[in-house]
């Protein structure tokens, strides 16, 4: 890997962070703040949150097997997205490369910060070449997408090509693991030590059924982390959501509940996609969705707007044609849009 400060943006690098009273005092023993303009009414939302959120982080570290200075909190994952094109891509100079088809978020974020943004189509089964992606690398790629399991296709991508791709790259490579609860796959998160140019990225919206709060996690070496800290907006997650995440930590086992029914109703729904035949193709999914291949993927798509049940057309992806995404949802739900489809001819 190159030296971090070579690929961070230079203006980064000489960049002296904004300090807010809550960084410049941590500790808890005091008993009275006059140091941050708060109002001492309306308890507890009259105080500015932790900056650097290290309740959470403690507990996420153990959950997830990684010591606190490699965690980084946003304001979902698409503020981790956003910090890596501003901390590391100089704007109509540097470029990126990703996968395709992938998670949209990456190329309007690139769009958003006038970094180009290089795309490496995926073989028919899903799965990419790390060969591929450094053939289209030059010296102004600093930073490269994968999403495994991947967001439309729903497929793991192989391991061995994403460590193929960290070892053979010497920017930054993100891979984002927004499904990894639902996957039989183990995370990257426990491949930390071994590659320092990895990132890895994962979220409560998912397994932890807590898209509302907005809340996600980025996984990195510590100087990948401080830059990120260094940048970020300070008091990024809010009071509440931190609130909530802590709640919501406290009670894993509601979650590998979730999960293992959402993994059975996927295995059901699955099998009843393929005895429909407006249905061609269900491709290997390891998320809460599956991709399915129609014969009029718009069509069927319009009519079920219509009862009322929403999917996702992803027929004008690249390889996606005619392809609906299904999320999994509760048996009732499914119930209703596997009736919505019988009755659908061809
Ligand atoms: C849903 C999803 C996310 C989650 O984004 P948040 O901002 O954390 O809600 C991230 N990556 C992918 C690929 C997703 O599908």
């Amino acid at each position: 890997m190159r030296d971090l400060n070579e690929l961070t943006r230079p203006n980064i690098v000489r960049l002296k962070p904004y300090s807010s009273a809550r960084d410049e005092y941590k500790g808890k023993q005091a008993t009275v703040f006059l140091d941050a303009n708060e109002n001492p009414y309306n308890a507890p939302f009259n105080r500015y949150p932790d900056p650097l959120q290290t309740e959470l982080k403690e507990r996420i570290a153990a959950l997830k097997q990684v010591g606190t200075g490699h965690i980084f909190l946003g304001n979902g994952s698409d503020e981790a997205i956003d910090l890596v094109f501003r901390a590391f891509c100089e704007p109509g100079t540097d470029n990126v490369v990703a996968i395709d088809p992938t998670y949209g978020m990456y190329e309007v974020c690139a769009g958003i910060n006038n970094v180009e943004y290089r795309k490496v189509r995926l073989d028919d089964n899903f799965q990419f070449d790390a060969r591929h992606m450094l053939a289209v690398a030059d010296r102004n790629t600093k930073v490269m997408f994968v999403c495994s399991p991947n967001n439309p296709t729903g497929n793991s991508l192989y391991r061995t090509e994403i460590e193929k791709l960290l070892s053979g790259f010497d920017g930054l490579v993100v891979v984002d693991e927004a499904y990894i609860d639902f996957s039989s796959e183990p995370s990257l998160t426990l491949q930390l030590e071994r590659y320092p140019n990895l990132i890895v990225l994962q979220t409560f919206s998912k397994a932890w059924g807590c898209a509302a709060i907005r809340l996600g996690m980025a996984f990195a070496s510590v100087p990948v982390i401080s830059v990120f800290n260094k940048i970020k907006y300070p008091y990024n997650v809010n009071q509440l959501t931190q609130s909530e995440a802590l709640n919501a930590l406290s009670h894993p086992e509601q979650v590998s509940g979730w999960v293992d029914k959402l993994l059975l109703e996927r295995a059901r729904m699955i099998l009843e996609f393929r005895s429909l035949s407006c249905c061609l193709k269900v491709y290997p999914t390891d998320a809460n969705f599956f991709l399915a291949r129609m014969t009029d993927a718009t069509g069927i798509y319009n009519r079920l707007v219509d009862k009322g049940v929403i999917v996702r057309n992803r027929s004008h992806v690249t390889l996606c044609e005619n392809c609906l995404r299904i999320t999994v949802g509760t048996p009732e739900e499914n119930n209703t849009l596997l009736e919505a489809l019988r009755l659908e001819h061809k």
